[in-house]
């Protein structure tokens, strides 16, 4: 069986990209600040725009230390790696991304277990947490890290609040666990609850934050802690193949992001609560309430599959994405305005 995706259907426009905010183009503006940004030899310590956004993010993040990465999931698994040994367990929400949709890495690479907690909305308490903590002795593994997903992906994009995280990372801690934070949405966090990104993650060792989900740029991550660990996770991300060249054109890319794509983000959650309303006036079509901007909703009244759904709607120019039999996920971001929104919700009444 092949692994490669399939070639896209290009023969059918796309007008209203619903899939992800993985999907959103570079702006105009964005491709400028690449063709102008300075570049040197990343993995050589010369890049100027690299050691720009890094320091950038380290300060957006209150931590000492950051570095760039070509991906959210290699912040994961750099960050797994540096933090576990082979035979630790990590404990994070069961449907966690590193958990469902990271090709089994934390095994493959790291060697390491995962124990999958319960908890609505992709979180759980530190109730929760205590519970899974297992006598120390030479029958366990070694519990070595928590894992909190901000926002929760398959929790419908659900924020964790700044108290809940405090919470599990004082019980984390109490119990010698290091606290990482997979921040492919923080930023959405941050401006849905209104509080500073450093202050959400005030409690974690470590944390990453994904420059091509809502923040629009075309490639990387970056991973911010002490300096000593980001010293450390270096040598994983030589290992994996991440150390880069001339990555300023990207890194431009991001500090751009940084610069005018974050407060724009309640534009992005405005329209998700615009699409949920339309949605739910869909008969047979209910919605779960976004708090930011992944809109999750139900086929099953219209007897269709969230899969017969989306591809009718794909032929009618609208793209969603499936998660399961009958949940299905719209993304806001920001190709998505709220003309389109209006649109796309009259397509799906139509379809249905
Ligand atoms: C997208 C995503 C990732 C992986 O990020 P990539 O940049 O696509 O590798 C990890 N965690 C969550 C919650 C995500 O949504």
């Amino acid at each position: 069986m092949s692994h490669a995706p399939k070639r896209f259907d290009f023969s059918v426009p796309v007008r209203i990209n619903l899939y992800s905010d993985t999907q959103s183009k570079p702006t105009p503006g964005m491709k400028q600040a690449m063709l102008d940004a300075e570049v040197g030899d990343e993995q050589g310590g010369s890049d100027p725009t690299v050691w720009q956004l890094c320091d950038r993010v380290a300060a957006l993040l209150g931590k000492e230390a950051a570095v760039f990465l070509p991906s959210g999931t290699m912040c994961n698994q750099v960050a797994i790696a540096t933090h576990c040994r082979p035979g630790d367990e990590i404990l994070a929400h069961e449907d966690a991304h590193i958990q469902a949709a990271e090709g089994g890495a934390p095994g493959a690479i790291s060697g390491v277990l995962i124990k999958g907690l319960t908890g609505e909305r992709g979180q759980f308490s530190a109730g929760t947490l205590e519970e899974a903590i297992r006598p120390i002795s030479r029958y366990s593994p070694p519990q070595r890290l928590v894992e909190i997903e901000q926002t929760a992906n398959k929790g419908g994009g659900a924020c964790w609040p700044v108290a809940a995280i405090r919470e599990v990372a004082e019980a984390a801690h109490r119990h010698n666990m290091a606290v990482h934070m997979d921040g492919a949405r923080l930023m959405n966090a941050a401006v849905a609850l209104g509080v500073p990104a450093s202050e959400i993650v005030a409690d974690c060792d470590t944390v990453w934050l994904d420059f091509t989900k809502g923040l629009g740029a075309p490639l990387g991550a970056v991973l911010a802690g002490t300096s000593d660990f980001i010293g450390q996770a270096w040598r994983w991300k030589q290992r994996l193949g991440g150390s880069m060249r001339q990555g300023g054109m990207n890194a431009a890319a991001c500090v751009y992001a940084l610069d005018h794509h974050i407060d724009r983000l309640a534009e992005d959650h405005a329209n998700a609560a615009s699409l949920a309303r339309g949605m739910a006036q869909i008969p047979g079509i209910t919605v779960e309430t976004p708090e930011t901007n992944l809109v999750f909703f139900d086929t099953k009244g219209t007897g269709m599959t969230a899969a017969t759904f989306a591809g009718k709607l794909r032929q009618a120019g609208v793209m969603v994405s499936v998660s399961d039999t009958w949940r299905g996920r719209a993304c806001l971001h920001l190709d998505v305005t709220a003309a389109l929104v209006d649109e796309a919700v009259a397509i799906m009444r139509g379809v249905v």
